[in-house]
């Protein structure tokens, strides 16, 4: 970090992170429950008294309320500003990864949106899963589209830039390295889940999650789906331990976990510590 450019973009990122998280917010209450995103503007479910702008400010405006209503001092969840708090750490995160990693300016500007995107569809996703038990398509099947468009622009981008001495094959790589990633996180996640089932003799994961590792594979690529698998497994059954720790649940006692917030924070490990981690684990089996 050396001129002010580099703090200007460090708080232009956490700050649209707290306001899309804010947005992320409403989607999350609203829309699993059928209702419009955009109206009725935010109000207190208590007193119904409408928010005004300058106390819908992400983070700040909490901390200036100390979490209660301007009209009838009812609180306000905690969780609001934790989302808010996270959507700001997220965004600033991958800025500063993609930012050190020492991409060209366009390139980086092209990773950084699609990032973003997807950590705010993963946010939603993750919330509405925890809440709801369901991820709903516009996070997984929008993950999808996501993740191919943009490579398929990277091979719209090579044809009108690389000349004819670069093969077809060089030149059509952003979008099959896509499709490769969308059907091995399919694939893989698909027949885990049809092992689980025969296993269990029940439905061992829904499908939201099996369409959530396609859209993984989609973005990332076919061995970002292979870590994130090992990763959310480890994720997943640490929870499921401590949860038993916890209530001292029978191990047989099916623990209803969604597991999609577990792919979630494996996808977001491989975001910020992907190639490394690759790298660490190939360095490590060849000594
Ligand atoms: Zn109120």
């Amino acid at each position: 970090m050396e001129n002010a450019y580099e703090y200007i973009a460090c708080f232009f990122s956490f700050f649209m992170g707290a306001c899309i998280a804010s947005f992320i917010n409403v989607v999350v209450w609203r829309v699993p429950r059928g209702e419009s995103v955009v109206s009725p503007p935010s109000h207190c479910p208590k007193c119904s008294a409408s928010i005004k702008w300058y106390h819908n400010i992400p983070i700040i405006s909490y901390l200036a309320l100390r979490g209660r209503c301007d009209s009838c001092s009812e609180k306000i969840s905690p969780r609001y500003i934790f989302v808010e708090s996270l959507g700001a750490v997220l965004f600033l995160a991958y800025f500063l990864r993609l930012y050190l990693s020492g991409l060209s300016f366009s390139f980086m500007l092209a990773y950084l949106l699609v990032g973003w995107v997807w950590l705010s569809l993963m946010l939603a996703g993750s919330l509405i899963d925890y809440d709801h038990k369901l991820l709903p398509d516009f996070v997984t099947v929008g993950g999808m589209v996501l993740g191919v468009l943009f490579h398929l622009s990277m091979t719209l981008f090579n044809f009108l830039n690389c000349d004819s001495t670069v093969s077809l094959l060089v030149k059509f790589m952003p979008l099959l390295y896509s499709l490769s990633g969308l059907a091995v996180g399919f694939g893989l996640l698909g027949l885990v889940r049809m092992l689980g089932t025969m296993a269990f003799k029940r439905e061992a994961m829904g499908m939201g999650d099996v369409f959530l590792m396609g859209a993984i594979g989609a973005i990332f690529g076919p061995i970002s789906v292979v870590l994130v698998i090992v990763l959310s497994s480890l994720f997943g059954s640490a929870a499921g331990l401590f949860l038993i720790a916890l209530s001292k649940t029978k191990l047989g006692r099916y623990l209803e976990i969604p597991y999609g917030p577990f792919i979630c924070l494996g996808c977001l490990v491989w975001m910020l510590a992907g190639n490394e981690l690759v790298a660490a684990y190939l360095n490590f089996m060849r000594f």
